[in-house]
Parts: C-alpha cells; sequence; structure tokens
C-alpha cells in the first residue's frame, strides 16, 4: 500500500501512545556498566537457528510451507453491487503436524458492526476531523456489509499420489471470530496430507470501508469495481506463529499461503475484466481487433491501445451476443488473487523483456477517460522501469503479467495487479507533482509484487518488511526513471528523515504493523527504507550489500521469511556483524546526534619523539549524544584551507559509546572539523557538528 501525505497525517491523528521517555536509556556500553549493555552484543530477540531457518537466515533443511489451491467462481451484480461466490478451497498440509482445524481470513468482516473487532475498538473521534480523516475515521457505512457465509463443507481425500481422490462433500461446522473463521475438520490432516474445502459466501461491495483496499467508484462512464480480498482466504499456518489469526483491523496487511488459482469471473457483457493471472478464454471476451491488438503490442517497445479513448462504452469493442459473460484467469504460484471490471477502461500494453528472444512480460494499463492524459502517457512505461529496477536489485519478475489499475483505491498490490489512484483535474490538467505521483505510485505498488507479493513476509506482524524494503527499491527505480527525480519525501536520503527522528512520535521499527499507532508511514517506509540507503551506501558499500540483498530475495522468493532471515542473510552476505546498526535503527527509536566537542593539536615529536610521521598530532573528540551508533565521517580543515575527509567504522564505538577520539599526525594544524560533514547519518542536530562551535560548516551537499 502507499501512505499519502494525509494518511500520514491521519496516522498521528490516531497517535495513543506517549513519547518514550529519554531517561530509558539502556544502550550504552558506558563506562562503570554492570552487565553486558553493548550495542554490538547479539540480540536476544532472534529465536535461535533451527533446520527451519538456519543461522544464515536461510531455509533450513527442513523447510516447510502450506500450499493452497482455489477453484472460484463468482458473479458481480452490478445493479445490487454484490458479489456472489462459490470456491473450493484444495488445502496441502506439508507442515509436519497433524491439523484439527483450518483458519479463513474474513476481511470484507472489517465492515460488520457485528463482528469488527476494529469498530468494536475504535476510540471516539477528535474533536477536528479532515475530510480526509472523515473518510477513515468515520466512514459512513451502510447496513448489511461483511461476509456472508452461506455454507461450508469438507471433503477428504483417500489414496496417495496420482491415485488420490476428493470423497463427497460434506457440512462442516465452522464458526466466525471476527475477520477469521475456523473450520473444523471431520477427521484430523495428517502431515503430507489434503482436504477441500468449498465455501459459498457472499457479500456487498463496499464504496467506502474500513479497509479501503477494494471499492467501486462511479465515474463519467461507469462504475469503476477493484476487488480485493473479496473472497474467503486461508490463514497461514507457520513454523513461527502456527496458525496466524491476528484480526484484520485495517493496517496490518496480508499473509498468505502460496498456490494455484482458476478464478471465471461473470460480469455484465460491457465490461472489461482484467487480474490476476492469465486469460484462458480470450476468443470468448475479447473481440478479434483487440486480440490482434495484443499481439502487436507484445512486440512493441511503446504502449499500443487496446481499447483507445473513443472506442470506451462503443459496442463494437464487445462480442456480439447478450447476457453476462464469463473470464477465465488461471495463476500459478500466487499469494492472493485480484481483479477489476468496467465498461469504462481505456486499455494500453506493451511487451517487456529482460533479453532479446525472451516471451514478453505483458505489461497493461487499465483507466477511465477521467485518467487521462496523465495515464497513457506513463503508467505502462513505468510498470517497465519497475521490471528493470526490481530486475536488477532483487530477481527477475517471473510472472507472465503485470498490470496497473486506475480507480478508487490510492495505492494497493496484488499479485500480477496493482490499484492506482493518482488521476489529473476535471479539466484534464495536471501538475508536474502529480506525474511524479504517479510514476511513485506505480513503482512502488508493482514493486509489492517482489516484496511482499514473492519475497512473501508475515506482513500483518512486519509492515517494513514489505514496505520498508519496498520503498527502498522504489527509491533507486525512481532516480532511475529520472536522475532528478525530486525528493521531497522521506524515503531515501539520510537527511529527509531528520525531522522525523528528532519527534517524539516515534515506536520501533520492530513493532508489530498494528501496535504501530504513531506515524505509520514514517516508521513502516521510510525508516527503513532510508536505514537500507544508510546501510548500503555508506555502511557495507553497494557491492557487498547488493549482493547480499539479492541473496535474501532470491532465496527466499516464493517463501516466508521473518525478520531475522533478513538481518542474518544480510550479515552472512555482507561479512559483517551489524548488531548495533539492527539493534539501533530496527529495535530502538534512539537518533542520530554525533557532535564534536574538541580539538587539541601537540607537537608529534613530544608524543613520539620525531616528526618523521608529520610535525603535529591532532585530537578530535566525538561524542555520542543521540544514542544510534553508527559510524563516524569527519571533514578535517587544515590552516592552509584545504581539507580532508576521514571515514570511520562504527567499531570505533566498541570501547566506549558515549566518547571517542581520533587521532591523527599531519604536517599542517586542524583548524575545524566537521562530523556527518554530508548529511548521510541523519543527525538529528546539526548544531554541535562543528568545532570550534561558530566555524562555518561546509555548504550541504546537493540533494
Ligand atoms: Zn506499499
Amino acid at each position: 500500500m502507499t501512505m499519502t501525505r494525509s494518511s500520514i497525517r491521519l496516522a498521528l491523528v490516531l497517535s495513543l501512545a506517549a513519547a518514550t521517555p529519554a531517561a530509558a536509556q539502556q544502550w550504552l556500553a558506558a563506562p562503570g556498566a554492570k552487565t553486558n549493555q553493548s550495542s554490538f552484543r547479539a540480540i536476544d530477540e532472534w529465536a535461535d537457528p533451527t533446520e527451519v531457518r538456519n543461522a544464515g537466515g536461510s531455509p533450513g533443511p527442513k523447510y516447510w510451507q502450506q500450499q493452497v489451491d482455489y477453484v472460484i467462481r463468482t458473479t458481480l451484480d452490478t445493479v445490487a453491487n454484490k458479489l456472489t461466490g462459490s470456491e473450493r478451497v484444495t488445502y496441502h498440509n506439508n507442515s509436519p503436524d497433524e491439523l484439527r482445524y483450518l483458519w479463513f481470513q474474513l476481511d470484507q468482516n472489517i465492515d460488520d458492526p457485528a463482528v469488527s473487532r476494529a469498530i468494536q475498538a475504535s476510540p471516539a473521534l477528535p474533536p477536528k476531523l479532515s475530510p480526509m480523516a472523515r473518510r477513515f475515521l468515520a466512514p459512513e457505512i451502510p447496513a448489511g456489509m461483511g461476509n456472508r457465509i452461506t455454507r461450508v463443507q469438507v471433503a477428504s481425500y483417500s489414496g496417495t499420489g496420482k491415485a488420490r481422490r476428493a470423497g463427497a462433500l460434506a457440512d462442516a461446522e465452522w464458526t466466525v471470530n471476527g475477520t477469521q473463521m475456523k473450520v473444523l475438520l471431520p477427521r484430523p490432516l495428517a502431515p503430507g496430507s489434503v482436504v477441500d474445502v468449498a465455501i459459498d459466501w457472499t457479500h456487498l461491495v463496499p464504496e467506502t470501508s474500513r479497509n479501503g483496499r477494494g471499492l467501486r467508484e462511479k465515474v463519467k462512464d461507469g462504475w469503476l469495481y477493484e476487488m480485493a480480498q473479496w473472497f474467503p482466504r486461508a490463514s497461514v499456518y507457520d513454523d513461527v506463529n502456527g496458525w496466524q489469526t491476528d484480526q484484520f483491523l485495517g493496517q496490518g496487511e496480508f499473509y498468505l499461503n502460496f498456490g494455484n488459482y482458476d478464478v471465471s469471473i461473470t460480469v455484465p457483457r460491457d465490461h472489461i475484466v482484467q487480474a490476476t493471472g492469465v486469460l484462458q478464454n480470450p476468443a470468448q471476451v475479447l473481440t478479434a481487433t483487440q486480440r490482434e491488438r495484443l499481439v502487436r503490442a507484445m512486440s512493441s517497445d511503446a504502449p499500443v491501445f487496446i481499447i483507445s479513448k473513443d472506442e470506451v462504452l462503443q459496442p463494437s469493442t464487445r462480442p456480439a451476443g447478450s447476457g453476462p459473460l464469463t473470464w477465465r484467469f488461471k495463476a500459478e504460484k500466487v499469494r492472493d488473487f485480484a481483479w477489476v471490471s468496467s465498461k469504462a477502461y481505456v486499455w494500453d500494453a506493451m511487451g517487456y523483456r529482460y533479453r532479446p528472444g525472451q516471451a514478453p512480460i505483458e505489461l497493461h494499463s487499465l483507466y477511465p477517460r477521467d485518467a487521462m492524459p496523465l495515464w497513457d502517457k506513463v503508467s505502462t512505461k513505468a510498470i517497465a522501469q519497475t521490471m528493470k529496477t526490481y530486475g536488477a536489485m532483487a530477481f527477475e519478475y517471473p510472472y507472465p503479467k503485470a498490470v496497473n489499475v486506475h480507480g478508487p483505491v490510492f495505492g494497493m498490490e496484488y499479485p500480477m495487479i496493482a490499484f492506482c489512484g493518482a488521476r489529473p483535474q476535471p479539466d484534464g490538467s495536471y501538475t508536474p507533482q502529480l506525474e511524479y505521483a504517479l510514476v511513485g505510485v506505480t513503482i512502488h505498488e508493482v514493486g509489492h509484487n517482489w516484496f511482499p507479493m514473492i519475497v512473501a513476509s508475515d506482513e500483518r506482524k512486519w509492515t517494513w518488511m514489505d514496505e520498508g524494503l519496498n520503498s527502498f527499491v522504489e527509491y533507486y527505480a525512481q532516480l532511475e526513471w529520472d536522475p532528478n527525480w525530486p525528493q521531497p519525501g522521506l524515503r531515501g536520503p539520510a537527511k529527509n528523515i531528520v525531522n522525523y527522528m528528532k519527534g517524539e512520535q516515534q515506536v520501533p521499527i520492530m513493532t508489530e504493523s498494528n501496535d504501530i499507532q504513531v506515524q505509520f508511514g514514517a516508521n513502516g517506509y521510510a525508516k527503513p527504507a532510508t536505514g537500507l540507503v544508510m546501510l548500503r551506501e555508506q555502511i557495507l558499500g553497494p557491492k557487498l550489500f547488493d549482493q547480499a540483498f539479492r541473496e535474501y530475495s532470491q532465496k527466499w522468493a516464493f517463501k516466508h521469511p521473518q525478520p531475522a532471515d533478513f538481518f542474518r542473510t544480510i550479515e552472512d552476505g555482507a561479512g559483517e556483524q551489524l548488531n548495533y546498526f539492527w539493534r539501533g535503527w530496527f529495535y530502538t527509536n534512539y537518533a542520530n546526534d554525533q557532535a564534536v566537542t574538541g580539538l587539541e593539536m601537540q607537537p608529534a615529536d613530544s608524543l613520539i619523539g620525531s616528526t618523521n610521521r608529520g610535525k603535529h598530532y591532532a585530537r578530535v573528540t566525538v561524542e555520542n549524544k543521540g544514542g544510534l551508533v553508527l559510524p563516524v565521517q569527519l571533514e578535517l580543515t587544515f590552516e592552509d584551507g584545504t581539507t580532508q575527509k576521514v571515514k570511520l567504522p562504527a567499531d570505533v564505538w566498541r570501547r566506549n559509546e558515549l566518547k571517542y577520539q581520533y587521532g591523527l599526525f599531519t604536517d599542517k594544524l586542524v583548524t575545524k572539523v566537521v562530523v556527518d560533514p554530508d548529511e548521510v547519518f541523519a543527525d538529528i542536530d546539526r548544531s554541535n557538528n562543528t568545532f570550534p562551535v561558530g566555524a562555518t560548516p561546509p555548504a550541504a551537499p546537493a540533494s
């Protein structure tokens, strides 16, 4: 998802937690400490390595995860705005454990006051609400919203391998607990066994929702339907949580199983549908002209219109006949399935290849005419940029298609399909900022295919593992799109996050998603992304960092990593013990405030009996006043006006985390010292960075 500035403000409105008292400092290995308080010590929060997750942060020899396949038939009733569906879920128990029940996620229940924990636990409204806050905090949600489960049945299997056969379906006992549903199995599901669950359901498609990720909206040419979290999805059973049954409260996103999907979607004949997965029946749902244009688009390196602006709503764009049409999509190895439907879509497409001769990856953009002339200019090209940068930094895109769709959802991701909201003014005008916003949000949402759609972390617990890593790669993709990309946001350059790091409204990044009640965007997106830029560019260097980051991405592709798996992989690949960095940046709110507090010069021969190594010896005192342990970078100015930069590793703080003295032999007197001269370490108080105090600091580097 994308946090807009408004939603970051909203996170402030939601603020409940008090600031962390600075008095609770336990991080410093200060002289006289009676226990090991070193920032460099091992991190207790990391679970011991196992044969499932090893000490190098890799899936171990006994790594396992469940597989869940779905066959779904669904019909959209555009008069009642109601979705009706029936699904057959094939659950493969790859765990070493016997399962007596399965849990499913019913996300639509977030809008059902009878069961929604998000509604029941919401605090009183503040005295003032911005229109945006009103939309999220006090949405007018009509009665009747939520999942209506009409039948649940289970079929056990007999036999094994190719002889395995599903038995007859029989009604099962099931219970709804908020956004979770428990289905009892008639007999325990042994390790290695399979069971089918058939669920019939219906729900009203929301126009406003506490979820906000799957919505409908009326534009000039008709309704846009963006369908997300629209069917009961199996919860994850894993080696860390057992069943992950944390309620869906709106903030902590989704943790899902990989599987294969076969989905048939019935909509009015005049609608165009796009979805996760490959369309199975183009001859039935597209015209011959459209199919011919699609073929042409795949060998084009510029977007080709499949449905142009002038063709929207024309009967010639739809196959002749009457009655609804069923669109069938199949997807392999995906962890979710989303789709869109509307008669209002303009559609453009092109192919993307990592190398000549490769089968093209289909890139598609769908948007109403209201989104032109912006979307036709940049959307599909921004998808291509995402393929390129993420392909280089993580791994090449493994799915056959990637789609970007415009509608009411500002920014949300699903496998192979993203929803983005940036829209020109009604007269078609837009600012350069809006164009950057659309490119940025497209890169971000399409980038989520890598994190967490493929590197499938537990989003409900750890927002940073997908939003932070994704925002990190997004930063580089944006710079590749435009080297002069304006960087007013928090994500990327260290100096942009200083104000956040100064503030009291913080909780550590390693706080579970639903418990981050302050500055959610800065916490889950910006701070981890900025920390990784710092780690890459200042601490490890791009070469070692990039190798380790790719290693993490590739070995956890189509698997479920935990935070320590990421930390351990980076350490393993970069050959650095980074406890101090993970501890400070991820597990605390401490900020970086390095100060130069002293500069002494003495004749070198008074120290070592000669001037062979320089006439003088300079001693520079650097103090750590913020609590965060980071490397030290100094700029020394000499009496003749020349300067020299010194880059010191974080190890300088191993002896004493409060104070470090740097020494150097020199022929010239040092007249001035500046710490963090290039503003790469998010130092929150630069008034103490220059010594002697009052000397002119170096000009701020260009951003
Ligand atoms: Zn996101």
